[in-house]
């Protein structure tokens, strides 16, 4: 694999569905120990369950004492060592982030043999959960999505961060259905800048033969973090039809209709979506090859975004957190 980036191999999944990989239910209270910046510790109010994912559970927190609310992302410490890896990556690179378009990471501690982590909380649900209850969003909702997401990823991007696991069931909902993006669970860091020009001086006191040109063209990117772009293209999809464009019952066949970008728009004879021209063009863009994907900027600039209307976010908040549209 290229040297230019620490991913080095394809994502190890890990996720598990079986109930006891999930660490034990939290008791109602739970005591953050004290630390260099809250020397009194702090409690916090086990409420609702949020969710559970591979190994976590989640639940709504309020800090007590005050009306501040979080999600409480729990998780088991004796984890597998692979998966400890994984999570203190996560950890790292989520908490350097910071956006409006992702899940806040606040902080991180243990308590009872769980790891803690205190999260922007996202009472919506997930981006998936709405665009299926509302069976695809209208172009304009597309549209305020698409900008929203486009800027996280242009903020990770310029942060030497790939995300690589972009999805709806990873994008979450905050209580005005902004979109924020949450589980760096397979994020990795792109080597970029001045940790580049280290390595080119490292690589090339030693024999360059086994160097790929684009690690020692200078000022010239990789296109790997161009996996994102995809990944939105996907999403920008399943927005507009409620469905994965590539969707099939096996993964083989999944893989190989992304590979001959064998998809079709929903028949306008026989469905009642109308999906206009230019969100058609925008989506084929997005799942061109690496080097040939827009870039985000390039993205909220093409005539999908340009020509349409884009909704307010007040009026966002007030209609897409209703069920269904009349018209379903
Ligand atoms: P995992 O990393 O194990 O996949 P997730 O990050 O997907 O775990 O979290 C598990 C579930 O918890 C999610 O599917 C979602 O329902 C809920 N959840 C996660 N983060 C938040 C958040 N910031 N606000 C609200 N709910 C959340």
């Amino acid at each position: 694999p290229p040297p230019n980036e620490l991913k080095a191999k394809a994502p190890v999944q890990l996720k598990s569905t079986k109930d006891k990989e999930h660490p034990p239910p939290p008791p109602n209270n739970v005591t953050e120990p004290p630390s260099s910046d809250r020397k009194e510790g702090a409690v916090y109010q086990v409420g609702k369950l949020l969710g559970k994912g591979g190994f976590a559970i989640c639940y709504d927190g309020k800090l007590a004492g005050t009306s501040k609310r979080y999600a409480l992302k729990i998780v088991k410490c004796q984890m597998p060592t692979k998966m400890e890896q994984k999570f203190q990556t996560e950890l790292q690179i989520h908490s350097k982030m910071r956006h409006q378009n992702i899940v806040q990471f606040h902080r991180a501690f243990t308590f009872e043999s769980c790891t803690y982590l205190v999260l922007e909380l996202c009472p919506n649900g997930s981006l998936m959960d709405m665009v299926k209850r509302r069976k695809g969003l209208t172009e304009p909702e597309v549209r305020f999505y698409g900008i929203q997401i486009a800027g996280a990823i242009k903020y990770m991007h310029a942060k030497g961060i790939i995300h690589r696991d972009l999805k709806m069931g990873n994008i979450f909902l905050d209580r005005y259905m902004n979109a924020k993006i949450g589980d760096f669970g397979l994020a990795a860091l792109l080597l970029t800048g001045k940790d580049m020009q280290i390595m080119r001086r490292t690589t090339l006191c030693g024999t360059p033969n086994y160097i790929a040109p684009e690690i020692l063209e200078k000022g010239k990117k990789g296109h790997d973090h161009m996996v994102d772009i995809w990944s939105l293209g996907i999403i920008i999809f399943a927005m507009l039809t409620s469905k994965p464009p590539f969707q099939s019952s096996t993964t083989d066949e999944i893989y190989r209709r992304a590979r001959d970008r064998d998809y079709e728009w929903p028949n306008p004879e026989t469905s009642q979506k109308y999906i206009s021209h230019e969100a058609k063009d925008l989506v084929a863009t997005m799942l061109q090859d690496a080097d040939m994907r827009p870039e985000p900027d390039a993205i909220v600039q093409h005539p999908f975004f340009i020509a349409g209307h884009l909704p307010l976010a007040a009026d966002m908040t007030t209609k897409l957190r209703e069920a269904p549209p009349e018209n379903s």
